[in-house]
């Protein structure tokens, strides 16, 4: 029989696992418990197989910024697929879809940010982030500088080369690792600060790149690149000494700043980019996600007019077959129109931000929240037996974040773990109805994953 919504959720789930390989999942996890089977959305809640309404307090994958059933950016892609469902701008080609994209980015991007390379991920971009570094020193007449600095536990993408960026460990592990790349730790106070104050602790970690620059020597170090908030390495919002620091070295060092705001970007620190929230300037800017609020898959690299003067003086090789999809423009361009007119980002600001916020700090008051930490919205829980020492959970209690995780599935509230911090990155037009929701479930979640 043909598969579809009117199957029965075990077959559904039968065939999943017996065809389809998970990111991020394990098998025996998939044939032990099933996927839960996800048929609608609207807003901010998913529809299940079993016909529950679930609360989707990670937006997708912190990407449905404009949140789900938008019937306008289906019309837009319907428009574009019919007059030009696809193109591409190799080779002395173009077309308005990807012109108008990246003439809006131009303006909304801050500073001197003006020229968008496109890709279809935040991966690709990221990898289009490396060749544009080199391409850049290359082009300077410095070839040598080649190193790009990141930190552990960021998350950069992907593939091999973005996932090497990135300092997932286990990624490395599995894939390899390519040459060229080095890491310094996180900005993650709660957990590695120790006595220091947290203006102190993001100092100090901040000069951990002036001591990797001198190190590798300043003129092997291309770019250095972050997210603004660290968003899949568990939302760890740095110290306010933190970002002026990392600027000043760049400054100094002549290091290109890359600013990953796949996450950060269109609205989920409370601006329209992490870096203006976090007041920095960089020389690149990854974008994804909230571009197209997930409807489409679309990212690119925003570069400066420096940068893309220099890279503008030899033939760039580098492109994808859907660098620029028409359809993904259309869509993106559509979502920041809605993002724009219905002042979104406005309203999380000023509005429905503070009350997420406070409303989130509030769960710092259970015995098992050691610290809540959120800026705009995004946040994350910091889980511990002992509030006063910061301590983690005993690796023999088993993963707490993950069981709380289990429990708020349950409870028809999807919040993320990572390791023994909870996460959450609704979409951004969550209502002060809808928060209250989020907060009473993710209570109750916490009282049964005790
Ligand atoms: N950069 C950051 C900061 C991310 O959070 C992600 C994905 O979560 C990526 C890059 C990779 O983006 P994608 O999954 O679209 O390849």
């Amino acid at each position: 029989s043909t598969i579809s919504n009117h199957m029965p959720t075990a077959e559904l789930q039968a065939l999943d696992v017996a065809h389809h390989i998970h990111p991020f999942s394990t098998q025996e996890d998939l044939q032990k418990k099933g996927a839960r089977v996800i048929t609608s959305a609207k807003g901010v809640w998913l529809k299940d197989s079993e016909g529950e309404d679930v609360l989707d307090a990670m937006a997708g994958l912190w990407c449905v910024n404009i949140g789900y059933g938008r019937e306008e950016l289906a019309e837009a892609a319907f428009r574009q697929m019919k007059e030009l469902p696809y193109y591409n701008t190799f080779f002395m080609t173009t077309h308005v879809p990807v012109i108008a994209l990246a003439a809006k980015l131009a303006e909304m991007a801050p500073g001197d940010l003006n020229h968008v390379f496109f890709a279809s991920s935040g991966s690709e971009a990221n990898d289009t982030n490396i060749r544009l570094v080199r391409t850049y020193w290359q082009e300077k007449g410095k070839p040598e500088k080649k190193v790009i600095i990141s930190r552990w536990n960021a998350y950069h993408g992907s593939s091999v080369a973005s996932s090497s960026l990135g300092g997932m460990k286990g990624m490395h592990a599995q894939s390899g690792y390519i040459p060229d790349m080095h890491h310094i730790d996180q900005p993650n106070w709660w957990s590695e600060g120790g006595e220091s104050t947290p203006e102190d602790f993001g100092l100090e970690r901040a000069q951990q790149l002036e001591q990797a620059i001198l190190e590798i020597g300043e003129d092997k170090v291309a770019a250095f690149i972050a997210e603004p908030v660290q968003g899949a390495g568990g939302v760890i919002i740095p110290p306010s000494t933190y970002w002026p620091e990392i600027q000043r070295i760049c400054d100094k060092y002549e290091i290109l700043l890359i600013a990953d705001e796949v996450i950060c970007g269109f609205g989920r620190t409370g601006n329209w980019f992490g870096s203006q929230t976090m007041g920095i300037k960089p020389d690149i800017m990854t974008i994804a996600k909230g571009l197209s609020s997930g409807y489409q898959p679309i990212g690119g690299s925003i570069v400066s007019d420096e940068v893309a003067a220099v890279i503008g003086a030899t033939e760039f090789n580098h492109g994808y077959t859907y660098s620029g999809h028409p359809v993904a423009c259309a869509v993106a361009l559509e979502n920041l129109r809605i993002l724009e007119e219905e002042k979104i980002v406005d309203t999380l600001r000023d509005d429905t931000g503070p009350y997420l916020q406070e409303k989130f700090r509030s769960l710092a008051e259970h015995p098992m929240v050691g610290e809540a930490q959120i800026i705009g919205a995004m946040g994350s829980l910091a889980l511990t037996p002992n509030k006063a020492t910061r301590a983690p959970f005993k690796a023999e209690t088993g993963t707490v974040g993950y069981m709380v995780r289990e429990r708020c599935f349950a409870n028809n509230l999807v919040m993320r773990h990572v390791g023994d911090r909870m996460i959450i990155s609704p979409p951004l037009v969550i209502t002060k109805a809808e928060i209250d929701i989020l907060i009473e479930r993710a209570w109750k979640s916490l009282d049964e994953g005790m």
